[in-house]
């Protein structure tokens, strides 16, 4: 059994050897080998006998008194495109054209979480290359929402969120480029940070939109989070596009009375708003009342935009990162006739799978001469536009409220016949990568079905801590 405890009095427990790594290991594999067959949470996993090894030498470490990290012995999963050099584990993107690949190196975030002395145990499924919203455009099987293995579980980071809704991870790592991390930790009950924009290194992360990807935290509370990324932020000299700017501290007394907060008028009347996620966003709203806050609504007109040009950008971002997946460069390579061309086209044909393929070409499309001023290019400029839009909005307001998703999690194949309507699903998302500003994802109100429904914050640039702390009070209100 492992306590009911933040993260961090777990580890003190650990380090005071009044819980042993160990048997926290071995009852994260206990619940491993209760939930992963049906729920397909991990795309490969370390062997028990060698996460129990691992975690043993933790507890060897500290009985002879030497120090250890302030994550010592917790079991970690790692999203499948963010880079793990283990011989025991795969990075695959979701995709048959990595099918087993062994990273040479690990990404910098997993440095600085094993710097920290925490256990990687294994790899999470996602949507192929982290395209899409409910990890149903894996190539390796869908994986099921635990509080319900009829419904999606959210994606792309599916198998992260389900990681930590079933205790099979204590912490996961996932890639937030459009709401990835946030609408399947709403979708699974968790809490997900998608963090401003260039503050945890993209080095070993494998690119999808390098303008909007973002590594992410999923865990149970936002307290368990802001461990995480402050363990994870910091500048990198490896990724050109990391930040050198510091995040704004919080004063220790961050409270929730005067804080000025924005619901955008476009969200709430949505017209594919579900009327239970609703009510769950105005019950957060009303305990920010309650503790003395204002929430005011306004209309926010550039929201309607926000699709389409978060659509062009990520695909034309996409068709040039994934450019490198030619069978010669990287990727399995397969080959029909004797001539380059075969090998690249043989290549993509079998190693992509349909929706990344549609958006390689649409991606193509919009950046191509005599189309890319009325596509790319406008799509550039609106999103300037509504960074700096946001950033006024910033100065009469602390924060934006909305949904994390305008539905709870959906059943399988409800919307993979028509990709526009799993895209819209993306509709209150998406602001915070087109902004760089930071966004979390915590639990609200369920439905009458019991379905996890997801209520979102944004912040300030550079403001994740106080963004976290927020958080933190509102998830202490309603324990
Ligand atoms: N659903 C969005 C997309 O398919 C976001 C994905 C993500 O954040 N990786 O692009």
């Amino acid at each position: 059994m492992i306590p009911d405890l933040p993260l961090s009095a777990l580890v003190e427990q650990i380090r005071s050897g009044a819980v042993p790594a160990e048997t926290v290991m071995s009852s994260v594999y206990d619940r491993i080998d209760k939930h992963e067959s049906q729920l397909n949470a991990y795309r490969s996993l370390l062997p028990q006998e060698i996460a129990l090894a691992r975690a043993a030498n933790i507890d060897q470490r500290i009985a002879t008194g030497a120090s250890v990290g302030r994550l010592a012995g917790i079991p970690v999963s790692i999203k499948d495109c963010i880079c793990v050099a283990d011989p025991e584990l795969t990075n695959t993107c979701g995709s048959r054209i990595l099918e087993g690949y062994h990273s040479p190196y690990h990404a910098t975030a997993v440095e600085r979480l094993l710097a920290e002395d925490a256990i990687i145990i294994g790899i999470t499924n996602m949507d192929e290359f982290a395209m899409g919203s409910s990890t149903e455009n894996s190539a390796y099987d869908v994986t099921r929402n635990p509080c319900n293995p009829e419904h999606v579980p959210g994606g792309s980071s599916g198998g992260a969120a389900v990681s930590v809704a079933t205790g099979m991870a204590l912490l996961a790592l996932g890639t937030d480029t459009g709401g990835s991390v946030r609408q399947p930790a709403s979708f699974c009950g968790v809490t997900g940070i998608k963090p401003t924009y260039g503050t945890i290194s993209r080095y070993g992360l494998i690119a999808y939109g390098s303008s909007l990807d973002q590594i992410g935290v999923l865990a149970r509370t936002a307290e368990d989070c802001r461990l995480a990324c402050d363990i994870l932020q910091g500048h990198d000299p490896k990724d050109s596009t990391s930040a050198t700017q510091t995040l704004v501290a919080v004063p220790e007394t961050a409270e929730l009375a005067g804080l000025r907060v924005c619901l955008p008028e476009e969200y709430l009347n949505a017209e594919s708003l579900d009327p239970e996620v609703r009510e769950s966003v105005q019950e957060i709203a009303e305990c920010l009342r309650a503790s003395g806050a204002t929430v005011e609504q306004r209309s926010l007109p550039f929201l309607e935009y926000v699709i389409p040009t978060y659509y062009i950008l990520a695909f034309a971002e996409a068709s040039s990162n994934l450019g490198r997946f030619d069978g010669i460069r990287y990727g399995v390579r397969k080959q029909r006739e004797n001539s380059l061309k075969s090998l690249y086209a043989t290549s993509r044909e079998k190693g992509f799978g349909t929706e990344v393929k549609r958006r390689i070409m649409l991606g193509t499309f919009v950046l191509s001469s005599g189309y890319y001023d009325q596509f790319y290019g406008r799509a550039t400029q609106v999103r300037e536009l509504m960074r700096s839009q946001v950033q006024t909005l910033f100065d009469e307001f602390d924060l934006i409220l909305g949904p994390t998703a305008p539905v709870p999690p959906f059943r399988f194949g409800e919307k993979t016949a028509d990709p526009l309507t799993m895209y819209l699903t993306d509709l209150c998302s998406v602001l915070a990568n087109l902004t760089y500003t930071p966004a979390i994802s915590i639990p609200g109100k369920p439905t009458a079905s019991g379905l996890p429904v997801g209520v979102q914050l944004m912040g300030r640039r550079f403001e994740d801590q106080r963004l976290l702390a927020i958080a933190s009070l509102l998830q202490g209100l309603d324990s």
